[in-house]
């Protein structure tokens, strides 16, 4: 199964807390979907488009790479990339189409409940599990506080314990993680939704019009929930 280069190519996140979210979102734009499991592609029945099934991680890279014409990506893994990117000097270019009203969460400092936390100075020398690096520089850098940055990509709400991190730089919704973990978030330092974005490079008109069908439906979809 290959990607035909005259369908709109949308990548969406696997299996995770988006994905659920957009395929209704597609669904409720009219996109028939048949998606099977373990598939990469996924083809439209009834409109010119192509779902790319993957890594929220990889979302950001492949519309700024052009692999694919749009995607949708939590704001934190998209601010990451483009910091990421940026510092390889590799391009990080792309628009947002549409903030979109789910998979809101936050990105936040946490410590040990017995730490005596008197605000981000605590941290300084202080060692940080994330798999936010470059958001969690920014935010330090900003505060002027040096730290070590330890890089986990799972399981970093049991850093502390675990004795590896005095302190988190973790996504928080309802804060129950940190709060079964003994931890304290201290800190918001990124508020993230879902977001619609496009690759940067023009789109040839038919999958232009695509796109123009799509969006007034996704803004109908989420007026009707407001
Ligand atoms: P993948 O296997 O695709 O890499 P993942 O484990 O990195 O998945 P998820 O946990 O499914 O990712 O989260 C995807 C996105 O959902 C996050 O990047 C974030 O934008 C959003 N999100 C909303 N609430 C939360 C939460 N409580 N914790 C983590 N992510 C959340
Ligand atoms: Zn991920």
């Amino acid at each position: 199964m290959t990607l035909d280069q005259t369908r709109l190519r949308i990548a969406i996140q696997k299996s995770g807390r988006l994905s659920k979210e957009c395929q209704k979102m597609l669904k409720g734009c009219g996109v028939k979907l048949n998606l099977r499991e373990q598939r990469l592609i996924a083809h439209a029945e009834n409109m010119p488009i192509d779902l790319l099934l993957v890594r929220d991680d990889d979302i950001p890279g492949l519309v700024m790479d052009g692999v694919v014409d749009l995607g949708v990506v939590g704001e934190n893994v998209l601010e990451e990339t483009v910091m990421e990117r940026q510092a390889q000097g590799d391009a990080a270019e792309y628009n947002v189409l549409k903030r979109l009203d789910f998979g809101g969460c936050r990105l936040s400092l946490a410590v040990a409940q017995e730490l005596d936390y008197q605000g981000v100075k605590s941290l300084e020398g202080k060692r940080i599990a994330t798999s936010y690096p470059w958001l969690l520089k920014r935010y330090m850098d900003s505060q002027g506080v040096k730290f070590k940055s330890v890089m986990l990509n799972g399981s970093v709400e049991v850093a502390p314990r675990a004795g590896v991190a005095e302190a988190i730089c973790d996504l928080v919704s309802t804060g129950a993680t940190l709060e079964a973990n003994g931890l304290v978030e201290t800190d918001v330092i990124f508020r993230s939704k879902a977001a619609l974005i496009q690759s940067a490079n023009a789109l040839p008109a038919s999958k232009q019009a695509v796109v123009d069908t799509l969006l007034p439906r996704i803004q109908g979809l989420q007026q009707a929930r407001e």
